[in-house]
């Protein structure tokens, strides 16, 4: 079995709870969606150059560098064949903290059961400028635990109308950590603050994407 990686690079976490440590990147090719605003569609085409790994191989590169936490990203990786075997190989490493960047349509129920140090999701949830939100599994709301995130890449006040609501009806703050994350140049997080404050939004944190501030918005490998 091998896995169809287009980038691997250290470099800090620019979501999720690690956010701002030290992590490995594991890129996947494709997407089971096309959301309007995708910033790595390079990654997701048919014809994009890719290298194929085996889980071995993975670990290994994981392993020389030193650093512990993994993300593994995409694209969507949860749609590569075998993710469910590597996921099992890299969690019995109890020194790696494994996270999987998921879209939100994709059922993370088949991927919890993993032997060892459980993975994490940071699963997104699309909200309607996407394109996608009807492609959104709401049942995966009741499989999130602590460790994992749901992160509402929000465009517009209406759209953070919306996340509220999957919140109070999912009670998903009681469940696992809430990020609101903007649309690059869709909303003003200064808007979020006053939505969040408007709402007495206790425990959702505002994410902004720290690569997007470190470094030129398309910039790829960072
Ligand atoms: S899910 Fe992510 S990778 Fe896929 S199209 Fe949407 S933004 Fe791009």
């Amino acid at each position: 079995m091998s896995y169809r990686v287009v980038e691997k690079f250290v470099s800090v976490n620019g979501e999720g709870k690690r956010s701002g440590q030290l992590a490995i990147f594991i890129r996947f090719a494709g997407c089971n969606l096309r959301c309007t605003y995708c910033d790595t569609m390079w990654a997701n085409k048919d014809d994009v150059a890719y290298t194929a790994m085996s889980k071995e191989e993975i670990y290994e590169y994981i392993k020389g560098t030193g650093v512990n936490n993994v993300t593994l990203t995409g694209g969507e990786p949860l749609i590569q064949a075998g993710m469910d075997d590597l996921l099992d190989y890299l969690c019995r490493d109890s020194e790696l903290t494994v996270e999987i960047e998921t879209n939100g349509s994709v059922d993370i129920g088949n991927f919890s059961e993993i032997n060892g140090n459980k993975p994490k999701f940071t699963m997104d949830y699309k909200l309607a400028s996407s394109g996608m939100e009807n492609r959104m599994l709401l049942n995966n709301f009741t499989k999130l635990s602590n460790e994992d995130t749901v992160k509402f890449v929000v465009g517009s006040v209406e759209e953070l109308h919306k996340a509220k609501f999957l919140i109070d009806r999912y009670r998903l703050l009681d469940r696992c950590s809430v990020y609101f994350s903007p649309i690059f140049g869709s909303i003003e997080p200064e808007t979020i603050v006053e939505y969040m404050k408007d709402n007495v939004l206790n425990n959702v944190v505002l994410q902004l994407q720290l690569h997007k501030i470190i470094w030129s918005p398309d910039k790829k490998g960072v």
